[in-house]
């Protein structure tokens, strides 16, 4: 019998009347011949008003208390769930995160899930019930009650399809699908058929996805189909799958609004020196997200990144003692920042989409402060007043208001062939994974067919970027990576990969720009080594930046660029340390491998 999942989140459950609407579109699955699951969130704003509750009586709740607090508002909507699928004439039963046996770690309010077992689900299902699961919540190994961190429901609905092997996780919202960008800021954002689990990744972790980025890595790591769709009409939404049905470079445009931009001025440039400051900032719990490191002059480099606003004095202060202790000249910051990326699995085929960004952007003149390329995303940093105009510009340079469709028989081009994702299929893979949520990664890989290519000093001023890469573009060369980060005095710097082939055309349409723009002559390096480290679950794991910095740094290997983004860690060494590099990460990360 197929058996099918649905989620109903907050809004979708806010009142009785909602409820019971709920129960109808559960029933219907059944009808049509399913078992069916049902996970659901605490009523509308429940969760916000148990948290305020333990806030009115102090600013500090110990977790597990919050936990306790915060579960009971699932506890509430699997009961009425059940008495609204009874009072239908159906036989259902409610289960709390414990009953079912969802095994979490200790961490206290954003606890990770170790492992789920189905008896008692199968036993329920088997004699013709409707099991409704509390969302959000497990159990750790003392009998503790945990919860996996705010919107957590959707982790907790993939997760179940993935342990039921369920045919099928329909996520019920309040939008009614996927979206190429955020449709509450661009009219003109279209819902999409189906879009691919990498890319959905990026976009949930851009902010941009409607679902918890958690519950994309399970999907991803299992398999499981999960459709994002209305709770109050019956059309049918968007499908978040392996390799989608038709694709084209860019499928959707994300803004992360409310970032800092921190720069880190003049780092010695030697091993360690990224990994200290990683570690430093993972101590104190922030998250980074952009992270850039560019080619570096008289032994000095800058390092970059982002984090999201509220954590900008905190960094600060991290970052005054790591400066002292490493030595670095001096902290520089930008407030009000955004990153407005594309994101699109036909970007790895098709060339030509960054200077096309980039060209969008120059046209409204709007300055681009950073840079960062992964195969499929491109992200810029741009001010906060610029963003939604760069949002706009760049959805529409990219037509995404038009369907895959639409736009393939404009261009008449065919479909892009597209590498089939890694997938944990097999029983055994699945046992493997001690921990459910473990990191994996996929790929651990050492590009040696690059050469690197750095403006050290162009002036920081809008189509810059444009003009560089249309040129190159126009010279027949195909650029890898991309990165350029904030230099001093108004100036930016401008790294770029290419194939080695290429280095002698590149290097002479780089000085002729260098010398239009009267800036300082090219650097190159006509062997780099381009290592990567690519996975499901590098951005929800922090430590993992860290711990490719300490390897390589432990090993005497020198970092000259990185790069980085949610599936994937790039930087560039020496292409002579390019296999020790790469044997050196291959064992730290032996256990995580697929
Ligand atoms: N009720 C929890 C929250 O509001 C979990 C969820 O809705 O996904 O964060
Ligand atoms: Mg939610």
């Amino acid at each position: 019998m197929p058996l099918i999942v649905q989620k109903f989140g907050g809004t979708s459950v806010a009142d009785t009347h909602k409820i019971l609407g709920a129960a109808r579109k559960a029933i219907r699955a059944a009808q049509a011949g399913n078992q069916v699951v049902v996970v659901v969130s605490a009523m509308g704003k429940t969760t916000d008003h148990l948290v305020s509750l333990a806030k009115e009586i102090t600013n500090r709740p110990s977790h597990r208390e919050m936990d306790m607090l915060m579960s009971s508002g699932e506890q509430v909507t699997i009961a009425l769930m059940a008495i609204a699928l009874e009072s239908l004439g159906y036989k259902a039963v409610s289960m709390t995160g414990a009953q079912i046996g969802i095994k979490t770690d200790s961490s206290h309010t954003k606890a990770r899930i170790r492992s789920i077992s189905t008896d008692s689900m199968r036993k329920a299902l088997n004699a013709g019930k409707i099991v409704i699961a509390a969302g959000f919540q497990g159990i750790d190994d003392e009998g503790n009650i945990t919860t996996l961190g705010r919107g957590g429901s959707d982790t907790s609905a993939v997760a179940l399809a993935a342990a039921l092997g369920a045919d099928e996780c329909e996520i019920y919202t309040d939008v009614d699908g996927v979206y190429t960008t955020d449709p509450r800021l661009l009219a003109e954002a279209r819902k999409v058929t189906q879009i691919s689990y990498d890319e959905m990744l990026e976009l949930a972790s851009l902010g941009a996805g409607v679902m918890h980025s958690r519950s994309i890595e399970f999907a991803k790591k299992f398999g499981v189909t999960v459709h994002v769709r209305s709770s109050f009409s019956d059309t049918s939404g968007s499908l978040i799958v392996a390799t989608p049905e038709s694709n084209t470079a860019v499928a959707g445009a994300a803004i992360a609004k409310n970032e800092a931009r921190l720069t880190l001025v003049g780092v010695p440039d030697k091993p360690g020196n990224a990994m200290r400051l990683f570690a430093r900032i993972a101590e104190a719990k922030i998250a980074t997200d952009m992270i850039v490191q560019n080619i570096g002059q008289e032994g000095r480099t800058d390092i970059s990144f982002t984090v999201p606003g509220n954590d900008l004095t905190a960094t600060l202060d991290v970052l005054k003692t790591v400066s002292e202790e490493i030595g670095a000249e001096h902290v520089d910051y930008q407030e009000n920042v955004a990153k407005i990326s594309v994101v699109g699995l036909g970007m790895e085929k098709q060339g030509g989409v960054a200077e096309k960004m980039f060209r969008a952007i120059s046209r409204k003149m709007i300055n681009i402060s950073m840079i960062t390329t992964s195969e499929i995303k491109i992200s810029t940093l741009v001010s906060w007043e610029d963003a939604l105009e760069t949002l706009r510009e760049v959805h529409s340079v990219f037509q995404l208001e038009k369907t895959p469709s639409q736009l393939n028989s404009q261009l008449n081009s065919s479909e892009l062939p597209l590498k089939p994702a890694k997938l944990l299929k097999s029983d055994l893979d699945v046992e493997r994974l001690s921990g459910m949520e473990d990191i994996l990664i996929e790929d651990i890989h050492l590009d040696q067919t690059q050469a690197r290519i750095t403006m050290p000093d162009v002036p920081d001023k809008p189509g810059i970027a444009a003009e560089m890469f249309e040129r190159i573009a126009e010279a027949g060369i195909v650029v890898d990576m991309i990165v350029q980060s904030c230099g001093r005095n108004g100036k930016a710097i401008i790294t770029y990969t290419i194939p080695r082939t290429m280095l002698d055309t590149a290097i002479e349409v780089t000085k002729k720009l260098a010398d239009e723009w009267k800036s300082d002559k090219p650097l190159y390096n006509p062997t780099v080594a381009i290592l990567s480290v690519r996975g499901t679950g590098l951005r929800s794991h922090t430590g993992l930046a860290y711990r490719m910095f300490k390897t390589l740094a432990d090993g005497g290997i020198n970092v000259n660029v990185i790069s980085t983004s949610e599936r994937n860690i790039s930087i560039t060494v020496d292409n002579a340390q390019g296999e020790q590099g790469l044997q050196l990460l291959k064992k730290e990360f032996a256990n995580e491998m697929i």
